[in-house]
């Protein structure tokens, strides 16, 4: 790839990021600090950094979004809000029984958890007691 000043400021708002966010945010940021930048600019660039291995592409719910960290890791979907936490299952143990049968050799593997995350649960809570000191 050849140097680019958008893909670097893309590039940098991916890995400033753990939301793993859509081509829509990553372009708002972007036009901050250049404003005459267009989407399909940033698609194109988005695109260009996945396809090397630099960020990661997530899909979520029919959405794309995009991820900085390239480590292997797993995600958790929060169901109520919508966002994406990053967690790491240790490797020890797992590998073996995600075979079909013996005889399979796993290379990789990706979990998809969704949840309710500690902010909503505890606005749940709220909400519950609400209703409770209304009667
Ligand atoms: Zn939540
Ligand atoms: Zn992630």
């Amino acid at each position: 790839m050849r140097y680019s000043p958008q893909r670097e400021s893309i590039l940098k708002i991916v890995r400033g990021t753990d939301t793993h966010p859509t081509a829509e945010w990553i372009f708002s940021q972007t036009r901050q600090e250049m404003p005459t930048i267009s989407l399909g600019t940033v698609y194109r660039n988005l695109n260009q950094l996945a396809d090397h291995g630099l960020i990661k592409r997530i899909f979520d719910q029919g959405h794309v979004r995009y991820d900085g960290t390239t480590t292997r890791h797993d995600h958790f979907r929060c169901e109520i809000c919508g966002q994406i936490y990053d967690f790491n299952v240790p490797l020890e143990g797992i590998v073996d029984q995600l075979s079909p049968a013996p005889g399979f050799q796993v290379t990789e593997y990706s979990l998809d958890i969704t949840g309710t995350c500690p902010d909503c649960l505890s606005r749940k809570g709220s909400t519950h007691h609400a209703t409770e000191s209304r009667r």
